[in-house]
């Protein structure tokens, strides 16, 4: 039986329907053989004049935009939007226009060109947090910027357009509406219940106990009730933390330690699949946009990551009615995933 799931987080329907998967090993995706040829791979180490000069590195010495580094910072070369831009905006008739300010960066992830996420060592997966920590902290101090986002594209259904593991940064001046709703709507829920709506799906989660992945002392990994993407994974914060800034480097050391099990699980189970990584960072600065939830966000969020599998392509229905089809019921993706963690140890 197919089931309609309301999604309490993001206010959205999912449609589950798992007799539209003929088979059950339809899922696995076949990728073609990627070229190992670095040569013209603008991230890897001594190709660092192919990029514009780096923001920030982590590396144990030698100079900037040399090799050596272990995480690498560099701003989009196409990018969308730029730090140099005035601060102002401009009405043009009854429209508003702001002149492209922002920041676009790539986050180069590890100096090791490696086509599968697999592949990743604790070590990568601490480096990797504590450069996107180290970004969101420096921008902060801009009081321009008021939004960042901070996401993983991997592989061509997931929109990435390399192959060596990057994540990008987009920060803005302005909030995106959905960001605006979805902090009204978790302002609205703890000011009626007087219980932050995260703890509630944890809550719920723990006492369901049929789609956690795996818990650590403060990290939880479960696939959401109403997943909209097949294999969905949500890793949430157990204790008050917000935002990738919140977290400390024994708080890193156990978050990389509960992504790599997740996302090799998802391997083990997948195969070699595309997707994206989501961090839901929550805006930085009070304004006119976020007064009406600033204050509270302590309250009313918490820091998650969203892992969202791109194994299917999108249809008509889902176009025309936003609603996602998921054809792996959420409950079965997290006791797949839990069989390929017992497999994996
Ligand atoms: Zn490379």
């Amino acid at each position: 039986m197919s089931e309609i799931r309301y999604d309490l987080l993001h206010d959205e329907y999912a449609l589950i329907a798992p007799e539209r998967l003929h088979r059950p090993d339809c899922y696995r995706t076949l990728r073609e053989e990627e070229s190992a040829d670095h040569r013209n791979c603008p991230f890897c180490p001594g190709h660092e004049a192919m990029t514009p000069p780096e923001i920030f590195s982590l590396r144990d010495g030698g100079d900037p935009n040399t090799p050596g580094w272990k995480t690498r910072v560099v701003p989009n070369l196409y990018k969308a939007v730029q730090i140099e831009a005035p601060w102002q905006s401009e009405e043009v008739g009854i429209y508003t226009l702001w002149e492209g300010l922002g920041a676009h960066e790539v986050i180069v992830d590890t100096p090791r060109h490696l086509t599968r996420m697999d592949g990743w060592s604790e070590n990568e997966y601490f480096n990797w947090l504590y450069t996107l920590r180290s970004r969101v902290n420096d921008l902060r101090n801009d009081i321009r910027l008021v939004t960042i986002s901070l996401f993983k594209n991997h592989g061509h259904y997931a929109a990435a357009t390399q192959t060596h593991p990057h994540t990008q940064l987009i920060a803005l001046p302005v909030v995106p509406k959905e960001t605006v709703v979805q902090m009204e709507r978790a302002k609205h829920y703890f000011d009626r219940r007087r219980h932050n709506i995260f703890e509630s799906v944890l809550h719920q989660e723990r006492s369901d106990a049929k789609r956690i992945v795996l818990e650590s002392d403060r990290f939880i990994a479960f696939c959401p009730y109403a997943s909209t993407f097949a294999f969905e994974t949500a890793i949430f914060s157990k204790n008050g933390i917000v935002s990738v800034s919140d977290l400390d480097e024994p708080m890193m050391r156990e978050l990389g330690g509960v992504l790599k099990q997740t996302i090799d699980a998802l391997y083990e189970e997948l195969g070699d699949f595309d997707f994206n990584i989501l961090f839901n960072t929550p805006p930085l600065q009070k304004n006119s946009e976020t007064e009406t939830f600033y204050d509270d966000i302590p309250h009313i969020w918490r820091f998650g990551i969203r892992i969202v599998p791109r194994l299917f392509r999108l249809g008509g229905f889902e176009l025309e009615s936003g609603i996602q089809i998921n054809p792996v019921l959420p409950e079965e993706a997290a006791s797949l995933l839990k069989t390929a963690l017992k497999a994996l140890s």
